[in-house]
């Protein structure tokens, strides 16, 4: 299989979650071997970081790059999910501020503007990491994550909420486009009223509502349109997990498993993996 890129650019507006404020992303071609790149183009130099673990600089609530000059750009993972689950190897992605628009909370928008786009195929051969050994992230709370080999893509994904109307979820599939596409790309972020209280008393998320997450009151739903999905949340922890990984900068194949876990421990799973190169090998 060769590398893909865009074949037209491919601009997305929307809000920032944070900022509240508009914000938009072009998505443009780019040459084979040069990966997915985040470009701020209202900053006038040092503009450009590479959407790899090791430009992971923040991960609390969601994964934010940033080069050596301090450059940033955060809310990446429901785009990278698309991106890779579009087959798309190489591009750059030029934002005009610090955040990638929330758009609805989850990968949607961005996987079906990519579905419709065109491809174009690039000389050079798409490059698979193959896990060889099992490598695992264990922090503090006894939350784990887990690669372990297997021939294709799959899952394990685990959530424990106090609500009720959460509770135990539990994801285990091989993912497939389609399981995606119906399962996976619709499910939005999650949290709870007490968290987005905060969160706004202290000037952040201001762009957040019930257009653009989930929003738990104890026991009680507030957005009235109910879940999209069953299981909606423990499978929003999926498209973060995949997005997350693709800062590998290729396709995996092996099995994931997160237990209780989030954006932090799949950041720190990347370092584990790539600690030792016989871990793993590039096909
Ligand atoms: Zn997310």
């Amino acid at each position: 299989m060769k590398q893909r890129t865009i074949k037209n650019p491919l601009t997305l507006e929307g809000i920032g979650l944070h900022s509240g404020t508009k914000s938009s992303l072009t998505i443009h071609p780019a040459k084979e071997n040069s990966g997915i790149v985040f470009k701020r183009k209202d900053l006038a130099e040092y503009n450009t970081i590479p959407a790899l673990y090791n430009y992971v600089v923040d991960t609390q609530n969601c994964t934010c790059l940033g080069n050596e000059q301090g450059a940033r750009v955060s809310t990446i993972e429901h785009l990278m999910a698309a991106l890779s689950m579009c087959g798309i190897d190489n591009a750059l992605i030029e934002v005009d501020a610090l955040e990638v628009p929330i758009m609805d909370g989850s990968g949607l928008i961005f996987y079906n503007a990519l579905k419709e786009s065109a491809y174009e195929e690039l000389p050079a051969d798409r490059k698979y990491l193959k896990v060889l050994k099992g490598v695992s992230f264990t922090d503090s709370k006894a939350s784990t994550v887990r690669l372990s080999p297997a021939e294709n893509f799959s899952v394990h994904m685990e959530i424990e909420f106090p609500s009720q109307i959460v509770g135990h979820q539990v994801f285990d599939s091989e993912i497939t486009s389609e399981i995606f596409g119906k399962e996976i790309a619709p499910c939005r972020t999650f949290c709870e009223k007490y968290q987005v209280d905060y969160l706004q008393s202290i000037g952040l998320i201001k762009g957040g509502s019930l257009e653009n997450a989930i929003v738990l009151d104890g026991e009680t739903l507030l957005n009235p349109e109910g879940f999209r999905v069953p299981h909606e949340c423990v499978n929003h922890k999926v498209l973060d997990a995949i997005g997350d990984l693709y800062t590998s900068g290729y396709h995996i194949l092996g099995h994931f498993a997160g237990f209780k876990t989030g954006h932090y421990h799949n950041n720190e799973l990347l370092k584990v993996l790539f600690a030792d190169p016989s871990n793993y090998e590039i096909i």
